[in-house]
């Protein structure tokens, strides 16, 4: 049996990806880190960047120990000089930078939104968006020559009103704005740019959460349960393959049904 056999769906196409270098912020954990094993597998060359030092080089080793191609970076998309370094590193690798995956991210605290301080706002806007926009500012460039995908995570905050969840939601419908606006400026270089809202996933984020802060959200998804990282990196690889070669400005809802309405 391989490595990769527990995959869900129908598991990774080794070579789909062969050789091209992807950059996946927020890969050393949740979606970000499956995302990472997912594009490898598919045959990339991953670069696992993170403000997590130690868990990107704990994730590039298992990509490593997997057969596949990763290298740990360190990066807070908070900062951009540290965003330019680590697509600048990125960009010099053979072939070229040609996928990026935006997953980095954080929830903030669970407030009403007139509860919530403006610093707690801020914290979150700042990573959850314009982490975004830094982020896709260096690789856009950086693709302009070769042509790519940008993949950013968004949410289905970014579709529905979440109590206590102000600052995400308006950073996540942030997201989708960068995005439809960038698939727009940058089609004319070979450049697609899209994005996923994916619901309930089991990741460190949502089991940091208070019990039973997600009970009543589960309830309403018809399919019952959380979804796994790895059906959210199955969703990306496709997207970032030249299999979705017409897909640009678009989001991507993989959220066991909770939208449908
Ligand atoms: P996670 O907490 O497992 O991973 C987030 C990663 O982002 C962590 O490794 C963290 O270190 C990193 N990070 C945080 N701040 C950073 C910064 N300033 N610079 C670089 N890295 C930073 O969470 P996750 O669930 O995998 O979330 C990934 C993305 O998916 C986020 O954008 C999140 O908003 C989004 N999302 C998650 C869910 C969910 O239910 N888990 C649902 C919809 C969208």
């Amino acid at each position: 049996m391989s490595a990769h056999a527990q995959m869900p769906g129908d598991g990774p196409h080794p070579g789909r990806l062969r050789d091209r270098v992807a950059l996946v912020t927020g890969g050393a954990s949740g979606i970000g880190a499956s995302c990472a094993r997912r594009l490898a597998a598919d045959g990339a060359v991953v670069v696992v960047a993170d403000l997590d030092e130690d868990g990107a080089t704990r994730v590039a080793r298992q990509i490593t120990a997997a057969g596949d191609t990763a290298l740990p970076r360190r990066v807070d998309v908070t900062d951009p000089d540290s965003v330019t370094g680590v697509v600048t590193e990125a960009a010099a690798l053979r072939g070229g930078l040609r996928i990026a995956v935006n997953s980095a991210g954080v929830n903030g605290p669970l407030s009403p939104l007139a509860e919530l301080p403006p610093a707690d706002f801020d914290t979150v806007m700042r990573v959850n968006l314009y982490g975004v926009f830094h982020a896709m500012r260096c690789q856009l460039p950086a693709m302009a020559d070769t042509g790519g995908v940008v993949v950013n995570v968004a949410s289905i905050a970014a579709h529905s009103g979440f109590r206590g969840h102000a600052a995400y939601a308006a950073a996540k419908q942030g997201v989708l704005a960068l995005t439809r606006t960038a698939a727009r400026e940058y089609a004319g270089h070979g450049i697609r740019v899209v994005s996923v809202s994916p619901g309930i996933v089991d990741t460190p984020m949502v089991t940091s959460l208070p019990p039973g802060a997600t009970d009543g959200l589960l309830t309403a998804v018809p399919l019952r349960r959380t979804a796994r990282p790895a059906e959210v990196a199955a969703l990306i690889a496709f997207l970032v393959s030249d299999d979705a070669s017409y897909m640009t400005g678009s989001d991507h809802v993989v959220d066991g049904g909770y939208l449908a309405k």
